[in-house]
């Protein structure tokens, strides 16, 4: 799906609410999955999804109590995961993310996998603090780590970990359900997916519970099946294209069919996939 396709679904998709563990749930719409942390400090929100989303991320956000929200952590600069920054800031919302975050909304930035020029946002969309690799902050009662991945998904992402619940976010770096889309023209690439999704399985424990940037919530077992795709189509693709099979040729030889009825209907079909994995092996 290309942007403009996500701005429309984003308008009318349901969001809905999930509650995870202690004062901690997430919102589940068209957009990247946003948590939410509530307490006498006012709603935390990691991300804030389409910009379209907004009447139905507000309605979800005032089913689970009247508090405003007071701050907001963006994951990476992607529009599905910063549309609701204006917004939410207008409301009263601080943001902070890491600092190429706030490099890419703050000018016109061109996404050639989507074949989008995004525009610079509103400079009240700008995270108004950020850092570079990590950074830790208190609210609401819980401990929030916040690490910035070496490039993976773009070269923005970061984790943030829920200490206290131990839940951990883990940005686009896992799609659970859906191929990932792999943003190369800011610094992703399927290597750098590859080696977040190491770093992820070497923190998660049996019972931590992960919050993937698209898909339903999971765990230690759907990062792993995750890796191994991952890893396996990565094998595939490099292995064909090492013969001299053009990318045409690999796509109809089906490297991903024992997962595309299920994966392929997201904001990648199986062979824009394919085409990322392709670009960077
Ligand atoms: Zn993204």
């Amino acid at each position: 799906m290309l942007v403009p396709g996500a701005l429309k679904e984003a308008a009318t998709a349901q969001v809905t609410v999930q509650a995870l563990r202690r004062n901690i749930s997430v919102l589940l719409g068209a957009g990247g999955n946003i948590a939410v942390l509530t307490g006498p400090d006012g709603k935390l929100l990691l991300d804030a999804e389409i910009v379209t989303a907004r009447p139905k991320v507000f309605a979800a956000l005032a089913s689970i109590n009247a508090d405003p929200v007071k701050q907001l952590i963006n994951t990476h600069w992607h529009f599905d995961h910063t549309g609701g920054n204006e917004w939410l800031h207008q409301a009263g919302a601080s943001i902070l993310a890491q600092e190429n975050t706030r490099n890419h909304l703050s000018k016109e930035t061109r996404v050639e996998g989507w074949k989008h020029t995004f525009p610079a946002a509103p400079a009240s969309a700008f995270p108004s603090t950020v850092f570079k690799e990590d950074h830790t902050l208190h609210a609401n009662g819980s401990t929030l780590i916040l690490k910035h991945y070496s490039p993976a998904h773009t070269d923005s992402d970061i984790s943030v970990h829920f200490v206290e619940a131990d839940i951990l976010h883990v940005a686009d770096t896992f799609w659970n359900g859906y191929y990932p889309f792999i943003d190369y023209s800011t610094g992703g690439s399927i290597d750098r997916m590859i080696q977040a999704t190491q770093a992820n399985l070497a923190r998660v424990t049996d019972t931590m519970i992960v919050i993937p940037g698209h898909g339903a919530i999971g765990g230690k077992s759907q990062l792993a099946f995750y890796r191994d795709l991952l890893v396996g189509t990565r094998e595939k693709v490099a292995a064909l294209k090492k013969q001299g099979k053009s990318l045409d040729e690999i796509v109809a030889a089906k490297p991903t069919a024992a997962t595309d009825a299920k994966w392929g209907n997201g904001f990648r079909s199986p062979k824009d996939f394919i085409g990322d994995v392709f670009q960077g092996v």
